[in-house]
């Protein structure tokens, strides 16, 4: 869908330049979505990996993010594959609702209640992103905690459209339950994509 070398803005790699490849296609149907746009994969053109790889390789990325949509919709054996093959560390965002493909350096699990993750995919998260909107996603945050290893860094991060709204509370939680790190979406405050 869309492809930038940028700062990744949210999440353990804050702050880590970034080549954002953002696969369209997206079937989770999060009501606060903010890539609408990324739903309906067939609007975009097919890109072969190898012309994926020589657009990263013409910037000085050492490392790619492959976020969506949803990108565990494809088979990401070869990409990752060929990516490795060329020294990249790759990262990937998912919402754990399908089954992992591909190898990984940082998986970020984040998932939503709109179609579940999988285990399969929670037990792999280095990561684990919980986005809140309201107080019942951390009893929502808390039952994914289980599922994942005991090295997962563990996330909660305000949903943009409720930021000034929701701030306060998980301040409050992340007080109480220190095990849990805020995350900021620093790239909307930034203004960079
Ligand atoms: S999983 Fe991500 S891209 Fe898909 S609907 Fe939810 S927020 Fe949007």
């Amino acid at each position: 869908m869309e492809h930038y070398y940028t700062i990744q803005g949210e999440g353990y790699n804050t702050g880590k330049a970034c080549y954002f490849i953002r696969l369209g296609g997206c079937d989770v149907g999060c009501v606060w979505c903010d890539v609408k746009e990324s739903w309906d994969g067939t609007k975009y053109p097919l890109m072969s990996a190898i012309d994926l790889l020589k657009l990263v390789k013409k910037t000085n990325a050492e490392r790619v993010v492959i976020t969506g949509g949803e990108p565990l919709m494809y088979d990401l054996k070869e990409l990752t594959k060929l990516f490795r093959k060329n020294s990249i560390e790759l990262f990937l965002e998912t919402s754990g609702a399908y089954s992992l493909t591909g190898s990984w350096d940082w998986i970020c699990v984040s998932p939503k209640k709109f179609k579940k993750p999988l285990d399969e995919v929670l037990s792999k998260a280095d990561e684990l992103k919980v986005i809140v909107y309201n107080k019942s996603d951390f009893e929502w945050a808390e039952k994914h905690r289980l599922k994942v290893k005991s090295s997962c860094q563990l996330f909660l991060q305000p949903e943009y459209s409720v930021f000034k709204k929701v701030m306060p509370a998980i301040i409050d939680y992340v007080k109480q339950h220190p095990q849990w790190t805020i995350s900021l979406q620093t790239h909307k405050v930034l203004d960079i994509p």
